[in-house]
């Protein structure tokens, strides 16, 4: 199968039919695995022997979605876990210790900000923030003690973008682990191994997924790290269902093909809110005007559907454009057919302190809209005031 093209391992990689001879993935709904004999069971907890022993440490439908996954972003191994940030959490867990330091982008997932200051903070772990596009900050909060540098790139809401290139350069020359969270690009976009990255997160619950039915997430990289995040998963539990994770092995088969749509849908939208009286700017990185549009198309192979935009006047305003959208769905969620809406200071990143939010620009204005796979005019139409 390694030779088979992206499209090709999306459907085809990773699940082995039993001898039922099932076409679609067949579902493991069990907690636990028998074993033949006494000797066998010694065996598989001895680890002398592959198999299954209890799904907090394998399951088949778990299992088909990592090796897929792996294979889709080129990586050695692949862990799969509960939600999106189950997987950061039990990635700086796994791999980090008391008395080590991460840099980290300040535009992330505002969840993934709470985490770092509030909890990974508790066990003595040290967090430095940095802008995302400047290279310069990141190589100046490199200490003697950092470990892991994490980020995504494009960020979220406002699309902007780091070269990852020349940031694993520099991660490469300090020892450090490069770990980029991919859910808004998805393997079928971006690929930042190919790129330097180490470690690679996802949030299946977004786009992998992509119809919105359950929360999912993923760290994929060489062997060795995965193995050590593995040990934390087996001992803490934060384990993917079996059904979550047939339902996402099925997302992953047509992801490539919702995604060029997304993009499709995304880049319309830009452009007709780009005309609009009631918009003062719009960011989308497939739009040439966006300040980091050619180190996108350096490293993307499309812009994704995140489209956000600032509107004329301020918080009044941008909800009046929200609640003036009847069918675009006002829900923090993104990636899923449905396109949604959101005002990101009063939701997504409402945790976050002002000042936070005035560093990731981050203003009262924002509205984030994620480009569903509705017909284009139909969301147009939606916007219309
Ligand atoms: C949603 C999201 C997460 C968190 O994922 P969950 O599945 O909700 O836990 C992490 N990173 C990014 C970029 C996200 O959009």
């Amino acid at each position: 199968m390694k030779d088979n093209k992206f499209n090709t391992k999306a459907i085809r990689e990773g699940y082995q039919a039993t001898e039922q001879q099932e076409h679609s993935a067949a579902v493991f709904l069990t907690s636990s695995f028998t074993f033949d004999s006494a000797e066998q069971a010694a065996r598989r907890f001895a680890n002398e022997e592959e198999g299954n022993i209890y799904t907090r440490f394998t399951n088949p439908n778990v299992q088909a979605f990592e090796d897929r996954l792996a294979a889709l972003e080129g990586t050695e191994s692949c862990i799969a876990t509960a939600s999106g940030m189950s997987a950061i959490f039990a990635t700086l867990m796994g791999l980090l210790k008391a008395g080590e330091h991460i840099v980290a982008s300040r535009d992330m997932f505002g969840t993934t900000i709470v985490l770092l200051n509030t909890i990974v903070n508790k066990f003595n772990i040290e967090v430095t923030f940095v802008d995302l596009p400047d290279i310069d900050s990141w190589k100046n909060s490199v200490q003697t003690n950092t470990k892991i540098f994490l980020l995504e790139t494009p960020s979220n809401p406002l699309g902007e973008v780091v070269d990852l290139s020349l940031l694993s350069a520099l991660s490469k020359e300090h020892n450090i682990l490069l770990a980029v969270d991919n859910c808004i690009m998805t393997p079928a976009l971006q690929k930042p191994l190919n790129f330097g990255a180490d470690l690679i997160l996802h949030s299946a619950t977004k786009y992998i997924d992509g119809q919105g039915r359950c929360l999912a997430g993923a760290v994929a990289g060489s062997k060795e790290h995965i193995d050590e995040i593995r040990s934390f998963c087996r001992a803490t539990g934060p384990t993917l269902s079996a059904f979550n994770a047939w339902v996402i092995l099925k997302g992953l088969e047509t992801l490539s093909l919702r995604m060029k749509a997304h993009c499709e849908n995304a880049l319309k939208l830009a452009e007709w809110l780009q005309n609009q009286a009631f918009v003062q700017k719009v960011h989308y990185l497939g739009l040439e005007s966006h300040p980091h549009h050619n180190i996108a198309k350096a490293q993307q192979s499309g812009y994704g559907g995140i489209v956000s935009f600032e509107v004329e006047g301020g918080k009044k305003e941008a909800f009046r454009i929200i609640n003036n959208a009847k069918m675009i769905s006002i829900t923090a969620n993104l990636g899923d057919t449905k396109s949604t809406i959101t005002h990101p200071a009063t939701t997504t990143h409402n945790r976050l302190t002002e000042d936070e939010r005035r560093k990731s620009n981050i203003s009262d204005n924002l509205v984030r809209i994620s480009a569903g796979l509705e017909d284009i005019t139909d969301i147009i139409a939606d916007l219309k005031v």
